[in-house]
């Protein structure tokens, strides 16, 4: 699938906008238009009925109890300390000293030519000739090189009868070829130098109250998780959940990205659909592994073909230092060669819990009074502080009182947003006229059906407006009366609309009227009366 139509479609009919486009737009920033909050709505509020009011039975059959959380987007910058953000959110990256353009030093690739690589590999030598450039994957960035070199090759500035050394990401060159004059990526500006890799930090600062000072600087919140830790408590007091439990959010994320690209897949601001899993340390494998399947058998059902699908456990050097696993369930974006993040799910051991109990000074600890009502008469105790004072090992005092594991499934909105645009695109042939179709999962669609009176006359107006008026009491649904009827299926089609309901000369006959499917443009007769129903049957997908 070619990106550019998508792109395309989604401008013209409203899915996704360039932000702030009448002044050239924002890069990294995109509005969503009438289909598109529709479609990002729905994504929502799947994932919060799936996962928050009635996820899938636990690992052991049993109910799986989930609360959903809305915090502030600026918190006290201390939550951004304990978090580590503010000493760690960074990405090496790299400048330009002529177009200043910025570049993250582990999407720049390298590669030498020589006419012995392997000298260059220990030391640069004058007759090697460096070359770089931006990509995703070690793959296209090979093609990319090539392709640079051959180029060089014609113009006459570098001599064929040299010989690649091998491609390697500029953040993890050896220390040998550190300081190599690495020529910016971009073609136009090929000559001049970068600079070394430097931190930069992706939060994005802003200052609270009148005075622009140290003290009231404040950070938007580059994801939405430390809400949900830092509340923890609150929630344990106010909602009566035991562990294991989660509490999930959804909300708005912000990062400085240092090239946000590929469309809306990395933007500067974003949504994050996020649950904290808390439980105890010796379960926590045991949900980390439900949790992943879950989150994985969740956008299969949601239409994302298995093939584009792919979770990918994270090797040890990837690993967060304290993560103990991390899934990546990622899919095949026409944009790239290689399957990419939609979500990230990580065993984040009692890290965060730990840290803010650190920072905070408040107790993060629980105290598993199920387990302890449980035992305490083979213990041969009643109290559990008098048990305390027998001097137990702490093994044993785990069992009851410990600072809660957690298991992080972490969704972006609007990375699964463009994977459902991405799979829905589809062009076919009905009756040998060529239609474009958005093919979205019946919950996902934007418009879930389109009422259109054959002609504007005979009564089917009337008829056609009243069944409108009963269907958009429950549906995001469409009246359309202008232009051919043939017109009015294609631009339902493109907008992925499952059901269009026509209301033709037969209905003031027999009171039926033709129901057709988007996918297979099948068209049948009901009942009017019975149109409602029959939706309703058909939309639970
Ligand atoms: P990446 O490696 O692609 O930068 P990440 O590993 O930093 O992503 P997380 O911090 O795990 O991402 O964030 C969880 C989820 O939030 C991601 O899986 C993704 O869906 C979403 N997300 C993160 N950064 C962006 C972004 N810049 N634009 C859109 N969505 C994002």
């Amino acid at each position: 699938m070619d990106m550019e139509k998508l792109v395309s479609l989604c401008k013209r009919r409203g899915f996704i906008f360039p932000s702030s486009e009448i002044y050239g737009g924002i890069n990294g920033f995109w509005d969503y238009g009438p289909l598109g909050v529709e479609l990002k709505n729905n994504i929502k509020q799947a994932w919060w009925q799936d996962m928050v009011r009635n996820p899938p039975p636990g690992p052991d059959g049993e109910e799986v109890t989930m609360v959903g959380l809305d915090c502030s987007i600026i918190m006290n910058p201390k939550v951004w300390e304990a978090s580590g953000h503010v000493g760690g959110f960074a990405d090496p990256m790299v400048d330009c000293k002529k177009c200043k353009g910025r570049f993250r030093a582990d999407k720049v690739y390298v590669r030498i030519y020589a006419p012995d690589p392997a000298s260059v590999l220990q030391a640069m030598v004058a007759t090697a000739v460096p070359f770089t450039c931006e990509a995703e994957s070690l793959e296209e960035a090979e093609q990319l090189l090539q392709a640079k070199f051959e180029k060089r090759v014609k113009k006459k500035a570098v001599s064929r009868d040299l010989l690649p050394t091998a491609t390697f990401k500029l953040s993890e060159v050896s220390p040998a070829l550190k300081s190599v004059p690495w020529p910016c990526p971009k073609e136009e500006c090929a000559d001049s130098t970068m600079t070394e890799p430097r931190q930069f930090n992706l939060m994005f600062k802003t200052y609270v109250g009148a005075i622009e000072d140290p003290s009231s600087i404040a950070y938007l919140r580059p994801e939405t998780a430390q809400g949900i830790f830092v509340n923890f408590k609150n929630v344990l007091d106010s909602s009566r959940v035991k562990l294991p439990f989660g509490i999930a959010q959804i909300g708005k994320a912000f990062r400085n990205e240092i090239n946000p690209r590929n469309y809306t897949f990395r933007s500067r601001e974003f949504e994050q659909m996020e649950i904290e899993f808390f439980c105890h340390p010796a379960e926590s494998m045991k949900w980390y592994r439900y949790w992943r399947d879950v989150r994985k058998a969740w956008y299969t059902r949601l239409g994302i073909k298995s093939d584009k699908l792919r979770p990918r456990e994270q090797g040890k050097e990837e690993l967060a230092h304290y993560s103990i696993g991390t899934t990546d369930i990622e899919y095949l974006f026409p944009f790239s060669d290689e399957p990419q993040e939609l979500e990230g799910v990580a065993h984040r051991g009692c890290y965060d819990l730990s840290q803010h109990q650190k920072f905070s000074g408040r107790d993060m600890g629980y105290f598993d009074d199920v387990a302890w009502e449980r035992d305490k008469s083979s213990r041969g105790m009643n109290s559990f502080k008098e048990w305390l004072k027998t001097n137990p090992p702490p093994t044993e005092i785990e069992r009851y009182q410990f600072i809660p594991h957690v298991v992080e499934p972490s969704a972006g909105a609007d990375r699964f947003t463009l994977a459902v645009l991405c799979e829905a695109y589809a062009e076919d042939e009905i009756g040998g006229e060529k239609r474009t179709v958005m093919r979205f999962h019946p919950r996902l669609a934007p418009i879930k059906a389109a009422v259109l009176p054959l002609v504007n006359k005979d009564g089917m107006p009337e008829k056609a407006q009243a069944l409108y008026r009963e269907l958009k009491q429950e549906w995001n649904v469409y009246y359309d009366d202008g232009g051919a009827v043939g017109r009015r299926y294609r631009r339902q089609d493109e907008a992925g609309t499952p059901f269009c309901i026509t209301i033709d000369g037969q209905t003031s006959q027999d009171g039926t009227v033709t129901l057709r499917n988007r996918d297979d443009c099948v068209q049948v007769r009901i009942p009017l009366a019975a149109v409602a129903e029959e939706l309703r049957k058909r939309l639970k997908g």
